[in-house]
């Protein structure tokens, strides 16, 4: 009965799911993206704001759920008290009056009102009001505290900035197979079986099973977060890439040398080992098969919660061949 109900739980986890598994690689046509780039370095000319910065709030703001941003050139949504200030309701888009009422809203594109649907005014009103800290770094990190208050907005946020500031593009979607294709390995579809040690908890992720040794790439662009013990994971490592999505590597059996968090990586880039470590105080190791632990977590805004990274692997896997043969 309560395997049964178990199995429900994730059919309607995965039914309300909110993005496919392609959507990672869908995104935006080239046309908007290049129509976003050039509406980012014209604001970023404006507040003298780097438009790497702006690019990673939109794209933030872009990857939280119950957006309408399909259409939408620009994804980020000022609160209309916000925008209006003591006016509150949009009856009056006039920046002077705006203004008036201590609204955030400003004209970005020149016709003395400032929209909220208007991609220009917004764009060149979030800038505005990070430009009042300042445009350093620091500024820039202060000024998204006040507006968000939130600690893993922010750092998101400003990890997103680093890749762009980087790579020098938005267009990060290149993924990886987290092992060499070379080496044997194998895994299935292990997403929510029960596990003996620690309780009554799930099995949130996908156990890939190699030798001690093999190494463990990145499978996208994004920041190291955290790396170091723990005790169900052993030596874990994980990351965020761009689509506010943490991936959790653990079981290590160590770390490559050199790679520390807030580190830049991109796919293919070796940051550790397969090991057999964890279940019990530091350095404990082989009281199961070596495996790569591989978990994927998206953060909404709110809070974070895991989904099944195994589709995702097997799109990443296939891909992988693909390139191989081509190249
Ligand atoms: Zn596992």
């Amino acid at each position: 009965m309560k395997k049964i109900l178990i199995a429900t739980l994730m059919i309607l986890l995965f039914m309300s799911f909110p993005f496919p598994a392609s959507a990672e690689e869908t995104g935006k046509s080239d046309e908007a993206k290049q129509e976003r780039m050039a509406l980012y370095k014209k604001t970023a000319a404006a507040t003298g704001l780097p438009w790497y910065y702006l690019a990673a709030i939109d794209q933030y703001e872009h990857n939280l759920p119950n957006q309408s941003k399909e259409e939408k050139l620009i994804a980020i949504e000022i609160p209309e008290e916000k925008w209006f200030g003591a006016a509150k309701h949009g009856e009056d888009a006039n920046e002077s009056s705006i203004l008036w009422f201590n609204g955030l809203g400003r004209d970005g594109n020149g016709d003395k009102l400032a929209e909220p649907e208007n991609p220009e005014d917004v764009l060149y009103t979030i800038a505005s009001f990070i430009q009042k800290t300042g445009t350093t770094k620091n500024d820039i990190k202060i000024a998204l505290w006040h507006y968000y208050e939130r600690d893993l907005t922010v750092q998101t946020i400003m990890n997103t900035a680093k890749l762009y500031e980087k790579f020098g593009t938005i267009e990060l979607d290149e993924r990886s197979f987290p092992l060499p294709l070379h080496h044997n390995y194998s895994y299935r579809n292990t997403w929510g079986d029960a596990r003996g040690f620690g309780g009554r908890r799930i099995h949130e992720g996908t156990d890939i099973f190699a030798n001690y040794g093999v190494p463990v790439y990145a499978t996208t662009y994004g920041v190291i977060e955290l790396k170091g013990w723990n005790l169900y994971g052993g030596w874990r490592i994980g990351l965020r890439d761009s689509n506010n999505i943490y991936h959790y590597y653990a079981h290590l059996n160590g770390f490559e040398k050199g790679v520390s968090v807030g580190d830049v990586v991109k796919p293919g880039d070796v940051i550790g080992y397969v090991g057999a470590s964890g279940y019990g105080p530091p350095g404990t190791s082989g009281k199961f098969p070596p495996h790569l632990h591989y978990g994927m977590y998206k953060d909404n805004g709110r809070s974070e919660f895991s989904f099944d990274p195994y589709p995702y692997l097997k799109i990443w896997e296939q891909k992988s061949k693909q390139q191989k043969k081509e190249g």
